[in-house]
């Protein structure tokens, strides 16, 4: 069976640095937030409705895309193809993070070194120092936004 979800790396900018989310999700592991992909969204309309869902966060801007990403796992003996299309976005304003769903164990702004450290699916820390890479680019070229 084939699955899609979708779901995105969240920066903001804080006087001090960068700050990474990431979730601990209903296995343990520390990631991005994502979910299933709903008939008639995109993947970029799917991720920004899972974030709100997971976390709370309603005023998060979408800067650029940022991988797609595959695995497999098997549910009930059957194997599950993957494919989860991710996004980098960037938090704007000081909205409070929440756990919304039963399934997240946490959610917490990281420093980049410290969510480097945490996040370990196969392959994810490349992705998130991809993100953060975009992030401080974009920063640099004054792509993000500097009202707040
Ligand atoms: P969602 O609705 O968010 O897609 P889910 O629980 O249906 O959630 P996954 O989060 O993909 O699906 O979890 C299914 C299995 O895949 C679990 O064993 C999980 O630990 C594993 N998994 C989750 N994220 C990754 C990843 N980035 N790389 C490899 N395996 C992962």
């Amino acid at each position: 069976m084939n699955e899609f979800s979708a779901g995105g790396v969240i920066i903001k900018k804080r006087p001090e640095g960068i700050l990474v989310l990431l979730i601990k999700d209903g296995y343990g592991r520390w990631t991005w937030p994502k979910g299933n992909i709903e008939k008639g969204e995109t993947p970029q309309e799917a991720a920004i409705r899972e974030i709100r869902e997971e976390v709370g966060l309603k005023n998060i801007r979408p800067l650029d895309k940022l991988d797609v990403i595959k695995y497999v796992y098997r549910l009930k003996g059957k194997l599950i193809f993957k494919t989860v299309y991710l996004f980098l976005f960037e938090a704007q304003g000081e909205e409070s993070l929440k756990v919304l769903k039963e399934e997240i164990e946490d959610a917490q702004w990281l420093t980049p070194d410290e969510a480097l450290r945490r996040i370990e699916y196969k392959g994810a820390k490349e992705v998130l120092k991809k993100a953060i890479g975009r992030f401080r680019e974009g920063l640099l070229n004054g792509q993000t936004d500097r009202s707040n």
